[in-house]
């Protein structure tokens, strides 16, 4: 069969090395990211690309599926050690036997006692509008696999070592010769009394139990940079989940997501704001207070100003993360009209329009639409 579907969807080739597809996956999982991606179908290549890695990064899976395609990854594999949800044995008869020769198969081309990093892990901190223009430090807290703490990683009881496992001499693999319908298979699978370690461990660890590491509640400072945005990452290296066979810790990615204002709105450095005003202060001018996240500034508002016109406060927006300086804010004015005057306010109006040689203004009697209208203006 010729199964190159997951290979696809990662942009690697049939028999690229862990190290490529792991990288490729990195790449995309990180391009598709929902919390990053938002475009349209973002979140479908982000599932897509998932399940392809989650296939491909396991050689016991990725055998299943180059040979029987999804199918013999999923339904071998699906609910984990002696998982067969997906298969019918009656219906599928013999296939069975075939699945069953993968159950907790180990790497067949790796060397099991080569030094791994461990796992990257991911997360997402919140922060308020001004922690993300000013900076911040942050303590964030979770849960790791971490180095086992008695036996440092060595899954073997203090003051005893493991040994070269008996049964596979160390490589961590052995053959088994599997009746299926489509004839004898030899398969390598994991070795069954070291797991794939290629040592045997006789006397494990009370602590870990022979896998070299604990689960441990882990915090970590982080420096959030003045300027930075929603989808972005910092990378704290070896802050991850611990390695294996001495490998280094994997990384920590920390995912930016910044919380809304409600009073400004922010595009990278700049930030914008909406000011109300009269018209009396936008038909003869006036100074006012703007709020800006650097405090308020007075801005002057000159005679003659429109409704809908944009103010630029220079260097009160947001730091530019690379490059030198701030943004700035702008400020758009909405001049409101007044909605109730009285008596004294309507004759100013009137001796107004008289001065400016308007026509008499006559307020019409209220309508029935305009009552309708009315009880769509009001809040
Ligand atoms: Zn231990
Ligand atoms: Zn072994």
């Amino acid at each position: 069969m010729n199964n190159t579907e997951f290979y696809d969807r990662l942009g690697v080739s049939k028999n690229a090395s862990q190290d490529e597809i792991k990288k490729a996956y990195r790449k995309l999982s990180k391009k598709y990211h929902p919390d990053i991606n938002k475009e349209p179908g973002a979140e479908e290549k982000y599932k897509e690309v998932q399940e392809a890695y989650e296939t491909l990064s396991d050689e016991q899976k990725r055998a299943a599926y180059d040979q029987y395609g999804a199918a013999g990854a999923n339904g071998g594999f699906g609910g984990g050690a002696g998982g067969f949800s997906g298969f019918d044995g009656s219906s599928f008869g013999g296939f069975e036997d075939i699945f069953s020769s993968f159950f907790g198969g180990g790497g067949a081309s790796r060397n099991p006692n080569a030094p791994r990093q461990g796992d990257d892990l991911q997360y997402r901190v919140n922060l308020k509008f001004e922690e993300a223009i000013f900076g911040t430090d942050k303590e964030i807290k979770y849960n790791r696999e971490a180095t086992c703490h008695t036996c440092h990683g060595s899954g073997a009881k203090p003051g005893t070592s493991p040994i070269t496992c008996s049964r596979c001499h160390g490589s961590g693999v052995i053959n088994v010769d599997t009746q299926t319908p489509l004839g004898m298979m030899r398969r390598q699978v994991t070795c069954d009394v070291c797991h794939g370690r290629g040592q045997e461990i006789k006397d494990p660890c009370q602590t870990c139990h022979g896998t070299g590491h604990e689960k441990q509640a882990h915090s970590v400072h982080v420096k959030i940079p003045a300027g930075v945005e929603s989808g972005q990452q910092i990378r704290l290296a070896g802050q991850g989940e611990a390695g294996f066979n001495d490998g280094p810790y994997g990384d920590l990615f920390v995912i930016i997501n910044v919380l809304k204002s409600d009073k400004f709105e922010r595009d990278g450095s700049t930030i914008y704001y909406n000011m109300n005003i009269n018209f009396v202060q936008a038909a003869l001018g006036d100074t006012v207070e703007v709020p800006t996240v650097h405090g308020n500034v007075e801005l002057a508002i000159p005679a003659g100003t429109q409704t809908g016109k944009t103010f630029r406060l220079r260097g009160k927006g947001a730091p530019r993360l690379r490059g030198n300086g701030q943004g700035d804010q702008h400020v758009t004015v909405n001049v409101v009209t007044p909605t109730k005057l009285n008596d004294a306010q309507k004759e100013a109006l009137q001796d107004f329009a008289k001065a400016s040689g308007m026509n008499p203004v006559h307020p019409k009697k209220k309508g029935f639409f305009d009552k309708v209208k009315d009880a769509f203006d009001e809040k």
